[in-house]
């Protein structure tokens, strides 16, 4: 039987949002997936899965359309062996990894991205990692995590990505005064408008990690003020605050309201006055309401029923429902982090429905019941359930799109409203 636990257990009771918890078969993708955003990033790193074959193929078709001249991933496919090999194995990888570096100069990071194949699993990427380092040393730096599909879903792979970074951020002096960190991979155009923003309130000192380049890592330390770009952060937080990093709590920055509540928590920190913040996010704050008036249209009064994927649910959810109108079903998230979610909780309607896990035989079961006219799931997922007679949004594409800021909140809204304005148009 599912644990039905409520969020919060001071107030009126049956107002609070709900948090089912779920255990069983689960169709999300691995963290490999967020190498496809991390590489076109970090635009001096490298991604090498040390994968099988069905690690190659997802990485080759979920990148598919992106690729350009020269990816910065591939896959070093490691094939059934038995343990005696293992030392063979590790000679196998230094090879590729040795003809890989010397054929792409431009490298300065290796990711050593480890999987789910038993092979893979014996083998111990993270002493590879230091092996390598060694011997590229100084010139590239060789660093691993997991990608694993047994340990990760899929936005999960750049918090492991950002955590193996975290030790090597330099120290930032004590004395030197506060500096912001934006943490999570912003689209470099969004990372451009959230600094000339912070920068007309007068907050200069910002960095953003991940940085566009892997040899100018943000300098970090007591006097660090961090807000989070990305829901699904969290043991890069932890290790961010071990650092003696502290969290400005805030919702996300989607759309108008997010993205202003967001600005609000840094001006906040550094007492930019209210008039100053409001002279600065008046104009794209009222353009990004008027867009999303246009797309309120298509959007308000449907029902949108959320499978858990990204970590991106609670605050699209908080942002559909209040910025456009439309009605919360069910909010599946792989995880909750009830800390780094508090503030998106606190905006949900009341009595709104959260599943945290899945079970997916059971929440297709109630995705059903619901009738909902939208429902955003994985790629797996969405194919059936169109073939159904539901209307689908793939999860995917919102991790994959600009969809942080004033200028990109119409953008989010449309990512909702083309699938339903689509089905319309299927059935005239
Ligand atoms: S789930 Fe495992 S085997 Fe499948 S692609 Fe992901 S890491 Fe590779």
């Amino acid at each position: 039987m599912n644990a039905v636990i409520p969020i919060r257990s001071d107030a009126a009771g049956c107002g609070d949002p709900i948090v089912r918890t779920e255990k069983g078969q689960r169709e999300v993708f691995c963290g490999l997936t967020g190498i496809i955003w991390l590489h076109r990033k970090i635009q001096d790193a490298f991604f090498l899965v040390v994968g099988s074959r069905t690690c190659a193929h997802l990485i080759q078709s979920a990148a598919g359309v992106m690729i350009f001249a020269e990816p910065r991933f591939g896959t070093a496919i490691i094939d059934e062996r038995d343990l005696a090999g293992l030392a063979d194995c590790n000679d196998e990888l230094d090879k590729v990894v040795h003809k890989l570096l010397s054929r792409r100069p431009d490298i300065r990071t290796l990711f050593l991205v480890g999987s789910c194949p038993s092979e893979v699993i014996k083998l111990d990427l993270s002493r590879a990692a230091e092996r390598l380092s060694r011997a590229h040393n100084p010139t590239v730096r060789v660093l691993n995590y997991s990608g694993s599909g047994i340990e990760t879903t899929f936005t999960q792979g750049e918090d492991a990505c950002l955590h193996a970074l975290v030790p090597l951020l330099p120290t930032l002096p004590p004395g030197r005064g506060k500096r912001l960190l934006v943490v999570g991979t912003l689209a470099d155009v969004v990372e451009d408008q959230m600094r000339r923003l912070l920068a007309d309130m007068g907050i200069t000192a910002v960095d953003f990690f991940p940085p566009r380049n892997s040899t100018e890592l943000p300098e970090i330390g007591a006097e660090t003020r961090y807000l989070l770009a990305q829901p699904f952060l969290a043991d890069t937080t932890l290790a961010l605050e071990s650092r003696g990093a502290q969290r400005l709590a805030a919702p996300f920055p989607l759309g108008a309201e997010g993205t202003t509540a967001w600005l609000r928590a840094a001006a906040s920190a550094w007492g930019i006055d209210p008039d100053t913040f409001e002279a600065v996010t008046r104009a794209p704050r009222q353009r990004a309401e008027a867009a999303l008036a246009r797309q309120k249209v298509h959007l308000e009064g449907k029902k949108i029923f959320f499978f858990p994927d990204s970590q991106l649910e609670i605050p699209l959810a908080r942002f559909l429902s209040r910025e456009l109108g439309m009605v919360l079903d069910e909010i599946g998230t792989p995880y909750l982090h009830r800390k780094l979610m508090a503030e998106e909780l606190a905006l949900l309607p009341a009595g709104s429905h959260i599943t945290e896990g899945q079970h997916v035989e059971n929440q297709l079961d109630r995705c059903h019941a619901a009738a909902p006219d939208l429902v955003v799931c994985g790629l797996g997922l969405a194919n059936p359930l169109e073939a159904q007679g539901l209307t689908t949004k793939w999860a995917i594409e919102l991790v994959f799109t600009p969809i942080q800021g004033y200028e990109q909140a119409a953008d989010l809204a449309e990512l909702f409203s083309r699938p339903l304005r689509r089905r319309i148009k299927l059935a005239a």
